[in-house]
């Protein structure tokens, strides 16, 4: 192994090379410069070595301040003569450590400081552990906050570094300033600061084809063939879905714990966002609570003075597994409980002091029974270290040019193990765009496919059109229903497939549009379909389909027929049979339209309502249920257009942004919980009127359970509260059928006021419905709520939408005002988009597809760069045949593959 200082002259060799632009390592000179001198001192035979150490190191750490070559030059020079002991020491050099101190790992408090007595080699005993998670947790945090060193001439004796045996701030308190003298020389609190980068560094790696293959095969052999991972450990790996080495290199940290910024408890505010502490544990107990729950409970401390109570709410196995004097490490959100400070349930781990010195910013694995978070951490540096340095990038070298993308490699090392906070984003974003672009990649590629089966072409003169539309419909399109309806026509009239998506808010008319393109395909002699989620949306579109229809000019009406699981099973087969042999013409229905069974005679147009409740799998059975008929998609749910030409970037995309006239847009205003009584004498003096209003209440928790019982409570008590009138009850726990009783009931007029959870998202239309009050509004995204609101004012009678938020921080006020301010779907959307991530809309467009992680990174400008970046390379080479497009080909199969949308 090469000493420090033979590593650092072949670095500076290099740099000198390299003509002195800080490049000879990742991240500079000064970043490198906190490891090296670690090293260095552990190397050290005399006080000479420490004190070149010290020295060199204080210049690499300015050395990216240089700002002139001769002054790099001038420095590197000086380094390389100094490590090899050529010249004295510069005059203003000040030693700045103790390092003498540095060999002794932690003696006992009360050892004198200056001992360089060996370390003491019984066990630690409770109380020195104890105090020893103390003085990290308060070392750590006295870690300068890293900012930029001073110019280079000024040596840095003016900086304390973490450690300095002296801290030269000042207005330390009393108690504190005793207590550091009390450890003054004990610790070795060398928590590097973190390093900051402003752009991933380009590397370049050559590698033939032979070395290329080589990799590729390994990453596909099993993680067995890895130097000392057994069949036992391989199984728990596989319980993760690990079962290759690349599987190994792509499994993530589900979080670090940053602990270049541990916080003392004494510096604890209660805070929505994650922190990370350590400290001893104190007083842990066993609670009884109600209901038979057993829930753990102790104090934490790390000796700056304040406590933390930290509880396991039904967790009482953690008794044997935390014992009072453990040093622990916590990360979680902080409360208040009883007036003191409070974590529940955090993620915790024992201490690792290890961590705390080498690594600074931490991987935090999700694990498995047996997989202890220190082993899978030891085999991921193992690999990691190993693999990323001789990965090769599947990504042409000019757009990561173009893109100031980090290489591959240096993504998943810093992925796994930054070295500090900018390498972790320069890292995220890399990843996250490789999934932007292979996901586009992959569609376009899909597109291609199935446009190479050739289409039935769809044909109507403007005649037949314009005459159609006048005796159909009893108003006029709008502007952008004729665009959407243009751009069908045009689709269709050739003989590749259609792939449209049509995107429109709630009411804007996506079901006239649909209308004219199935008689489009019935005056062509063909099929259609036109598949909805639910069996209340099928029924709803079946009636006001039938009627349009049955309007048709001509003689020949179409026979339309209703498909749906809810259907009697001889009225099924009945339809099954006319689809079968070509007397039904045009058939709406569930997903019992996609099931096996179901034939076509000779299905021509295929259209999906409410796109986003359906899989791409079963769009794609949809399609292969016809000789590759055109295929319609719409949806209510706007997302942004970037968003949008990305996760559909295999179809074209129409947009109805245009409301029909006279409509009275729907007042919406936020209410305070204490106006509560307000809102409901405004919704019993709209009852009175002969409206009807929903009542949806928050989703309190994640699981359906507990969502329920919510409903249910609120429920009653709605019930007394609004005695007079009929309230109903719909919430996601209740059966298929009861569901829809008490969706049709209200739709009916059986009940004035519907408490529901979120399901009220599926667009069924109750015109006499006037209100939507939301509880705890502050929960959902403002396009989920935009869909809430598109359920009322959709009659004739105005509509009012009431939202009460549950938490009044200024940003959730200021995030509900937009409600206020728009009625826009696509400016909410963007809203969503730039204040809460791509998380929101995703979660509604994909359907808890976990392609994209990291979804707070699909940030616009990301999305828009891989969308740039996709077309540009798809343009040049569409089936990346090019030799440099190789192995991005392959990543884009593998996703091609995982959602096989080919019918
Ligand atoms: P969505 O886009 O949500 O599916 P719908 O197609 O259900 O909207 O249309 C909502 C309402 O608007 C329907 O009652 C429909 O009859 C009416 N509508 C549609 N287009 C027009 C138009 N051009 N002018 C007036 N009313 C229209
Ligand atoms: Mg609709």
């Amino acid at each position: 192994m090469p000493t420090a200082s033979e590593k650092l002259v072949k670095i500076l060799k290099l740099e000198r090379d390299q003509s002195y632009k800080n490049t000879a390592v990742i991240g500079g000179l000064g970043a490198f410069a906190v490891n090296w001198l670690k090293e260095a001192h552990s190397q050290a035979k005399s006080e000479a070595h420490h004190l070149v150490a010290d020295d060199i190191a204080q210049m690499m750490e300015q050395y990216d301040l240089l700002e002139t070559r001769p002054e790099r030059q001038e420095a590197v020079t000086y380094m390389l003569d100094r490590l090899m002991m050529r010249v004295p020491a510069r005059e203003d050099f000040v030693p700045r450590r103790d390092w003498s101190a540095e060999e002794d790992d932690a003696p006992p408090a009360d050892a004198p400081s200056a001992s360089r007595a060996p370390a003491p080699t019984k066990p630690e005993t409770r109380r020195e552990r104890k105090s020893k998670a103390e003085r990290l947790a308060r070392d750590a945090e006295r870690a300068p906050k890293r900012e930029k060193p001073p110019k280079f001439a000024a040596a840095a004796s003016d900086q304390p570094k973490a450690g300095a045996m002296i801290d030269e701030e000042g207005g330390h308190s009393a108690v504190e300033m005793e207590f550091e003298i009390a450890y003054v020389g004990t610790v070795e609190p060398d928590i590097p600061p973190e390093p900051r980068l402003a752009r991933p560094p380009r590397i370049r790696r050559k590698m033939d084809a032979a070395q290329i293959a080589d990799v590729d095969h390994a990453m596909q052999s099993s993680v067995e063939k890895i130097k000392g991972v057994g069949k036992r450990i391989a199984e728990m790996l596989a319980q993760l879905q690990i079962n290759t080495l690349r599987d190994l290199l792509y499994y993530v940290p589900v979080r670090h714990d940053d602990y270049t910024r541990l916080v003392l408890l004494r510096h604890l505010q209660p805070s929505d966002s994650l922190v990370t502490v350590i400290g001893t544990v104190a007083n842990g107990h066993i609670r009884a609570a109600s209901g038979g729950r057993k829930d753990f409970v102790f104090t934490l401390e790390d000796g700056s003075g304040v406590e933390m109570l930290v509880t396991f709410f039904g967790q009482e196995w953690m008794r044997q597994k935390v014992r009072n004097g453990d040093p622990l490490v916590l990360s979680g959100r902080v409360g208040v409980y009883r007036n003191m400070l409070q974590m529940t349930n955090p993620e915790w781990e024992p201490l690792d002091a290890e961590n705390l010195h080498t690594r600074g910013i931490v991987p935090i694995y999700r694990l498995t029974k047996g997989l202890s978070a220190k082993r899978m951490r030891t085999l991921m540096k193992t690999i990691v270290d190993y693999w990323t340095e001789r990965l090769p990038d599947p990504l042409p070298e000019p757009l990561l040019e173009r893109a100031e993308l980090a290489d591959l490699g240096w993504a998943l090392r810093h992925r796994h193990f930054p070295e500090g906070n900018d390498h972790l984003q320069h890292a995220k974003r890399r990843l996250a765009f490789d999934a932007l672009l292979e996901i586009q990649l992959a569609l376009l590629a899909n597109r291609r496919d199935w446009q190479a089966v050739r289409a039935a072409p769809l044909q109507a003169d403007d005649d037949w059109f314009d005459r159609f539309l006048e005796t159909v419909f009893p108003y006029p399109l709008t502007g952008a229903q004729q665009r959407a309806l243009q751009d069908i026509r045009g689709d269709v009239s050739r003989d590749l497939p259609m792939n449209r998506l049509i995107q429109g808010d709630v009411g804007s008319g996506k079901t006239a549009v649909a209308i004219a393109a199935l008689a489009l395909a019935f005056v062509n002699d063909k099929q259609a379909a036109l598949m909805a989620p639910t069996s209340i949306l099928a029924e709803q579109h079946y009636r006001s389909v039938s009627e349009a229809l049955e309007k048709m000019p001509g003689s020949i009406k179409p026979k339309v027929a209703l498909l749906t699981g809810a259907l009697p099973k001889p009225e099924r087969d009945a339809v099954r049979a006319g689809l079968a042999d070509g007397s039904i013409d045009v058939v709406i229905g569930t997903h019992a339209l996609i099931m096996g069974g179901v034939e076509f005679f000779d299905l021509g147009l295929a259209i999906i309502d409410e796109q986003h409740r359906f899989g791409v799998q079963q769009r794609g059975a949809l399609r292969g249920k016809g000789s590759n008929p055109h295929l319609l998609i719409m949806t209510a749910t706007p997302i942004p257009r970037t968003l949008a030409l990305t996760l559909h970037a295999d179809l074209d995309l129409s947009i109805i942004d245009e409301m029909p006239p006279g409509r009275t847009p729907i007042r919406t205003t936020v209410r305070h919980p204490i106006e509560r009584e307000h809102v409901y004498d405004f919704i019993t003096s709209q009852l009175e009127l002969g409206r009807q209003a929903f009542i949806v209440h928050p989703l309190v928790e994640a699981s359906d359970k507990i969502e329920a019982r919510s409903a249910v409570e609120a429920y009653e008590q709605l019930k007394e509260v609004f005695h007079h009138h009929r309230v109903g009850l719909l919430h996601g726990k209740m059966k298929p059928d009861e569901k829809d009783a008490a969706m049709i009931g209200f739709a009916q007029g059986q009940f004035d006021i519907l408490v529901t959870t979120s399901v009220a998202e599926v667009g069924v239309n109750v015109p006499n419905a006037s209100v939507m009050m939301i509880e705890g509004a502050n929960r959902f995204g403002l396009s989920q709520l935009h869909q809430f609101r598109g359920r009322v004012g959709r009659g004739e009678h105005p509509g009012y939408c009431i939202l009460v938020p549950d938490k009044n921080t200024p940003e959730s006020l200021d995030r509900l005002a937009v409600m206020e301010s728009t009625t826009d779907g696509f400016v909410l959307a963007e809203y969503d988009w730039k204040l809460r991530g791509a998380g929101d809309l995703l979660s509604v467009q994909q359907s808890g597809s976990s392609e994209l992680q990291d979804a707070e990174l699909m940030t616009p400008e990301l999305v828009e760069l891989a969308h740039r970046e996709a077309l540009t390379l798809y343009a040049e080479d569409p089936e990346l045949s090019l030799p440099q497009h190789q192995r991005l080909r392959a990543k884009v199969q593998r996703r091609k593959d995982a959602r096989s949308d080919v019918s």
